[in-house]
């Protein structure tokens, strides 16, 4: 079943070869759609498209810089006339304790996930509108939801909650334009930002809060953002979506 054919799709942070974007755009293309990769890097964004196939497209940006969101968007629509669903997916994180938090730590983990979302957002919301269509899921985490998680950062869980909150103020703001966003909230997934910063006796106290007892797969957390982008979710929008093996029960 080709559930995104004839779509176009932008993602970012998706160059990441372990990483949830890379998953996500692998699982839209097979399922039809047109996708662009952006991520910080021109080369690793290119090679990573066309590991999808000649018609798709990597390019660098930066999601914390406002004009070079708008110039990129700008660039896709020029090339394909059209976007029809935007994955909110870049992200950082950093290990550091509430009260060790320096200014420049707070920005960067706020920049990337919170601000770079909305700047995305705002590049691509004018367009949809003028389609009267579009689809947006934003990529939040149970750090938000639990307030905390081992590696992630308290300044992590706060940028995180502020995606929730940007994504239920974007699917009221343009719910009547027939644009929906939601967010989807992973719990612990086996990916480049979580290999190598556990130690073992950590990585098995991560497991013991997961009642099904085991990390996650970056292809199942695709599968959800797969629901949330096509038409299966149709009259699903302002929600927030848990990919997390049950670890909230
Ligand atoms: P990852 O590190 O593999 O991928 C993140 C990508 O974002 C990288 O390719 C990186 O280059 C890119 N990026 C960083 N700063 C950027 C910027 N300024 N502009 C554009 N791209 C930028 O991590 P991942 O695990 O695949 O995480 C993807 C998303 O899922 C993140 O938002 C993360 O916070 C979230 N998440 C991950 C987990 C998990 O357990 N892996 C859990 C909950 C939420």
């Amino acid at each position: 079943m080709s559930l995104l054919a004839g779509k176009f799709a932008v993602i970012t942070g998706a160059a990441s070869a372990n990483g949830l974007g890379q998953a996500t755009a692998r699982l839209f293309a097979e399922h039809g759609a047109t996708v662009a990769i952006l991520d910080l890097d021109q080369q690793a964004s290119e090679k990573a498209a066309q590991a999808l196939g000649n018609q798709h497209i990597g390019l660098a940006c930066d999601v914390t810089q406002k004009s070079v969101c708008l110039q990129v968007v700008e660039t896709l629509l020029a090339r394909w006339g059209q976007i029809d669903i935007l994955v909110n997916n870049a992200g950082i994180t950093q290990p550091v304790r509430l009260l060790d938090i320096e200014p420049a730590q707070y920005d960067a983990v706020l920049d990337v996930n919170l601000r770079g979302t909305l700047y995305m957002s705002q590049a691509v919301l004018p367009h949809m509108k003028q389609r009267q269509q579009g689809a947006i899921v934003n990529m939040s985490s149970v750090s938000a939801q639990r307030g905390g998680g081992v590696f992630g950062g308290p300044h992590y869980s706060a940028a995180k909650a502020g995606v929730l909150g940007l994504t239920k103020a974007m699917a009221r703001d343009f719910a009547a334009d027939n644009i929906r966003a939601n967010a989807v909230c992973p719990g612990f997934i086996a990916t480049d930002i979580t290999a190598g910063k556990m130690t073992d006796e950590m990585y098995s106290q991560v497991l013991n809060g997961i009642p099904m007892g085991r990390a996650g797969k970056a292809s199942e957390v695709a599968g959800c953002c797969l629901f949330l982008a096509s038409d299966l979710s149709a009259y699903v929008t302002g929600s927030e979506v848990d990919v997390n093996g049950g670890s909230l029960i």
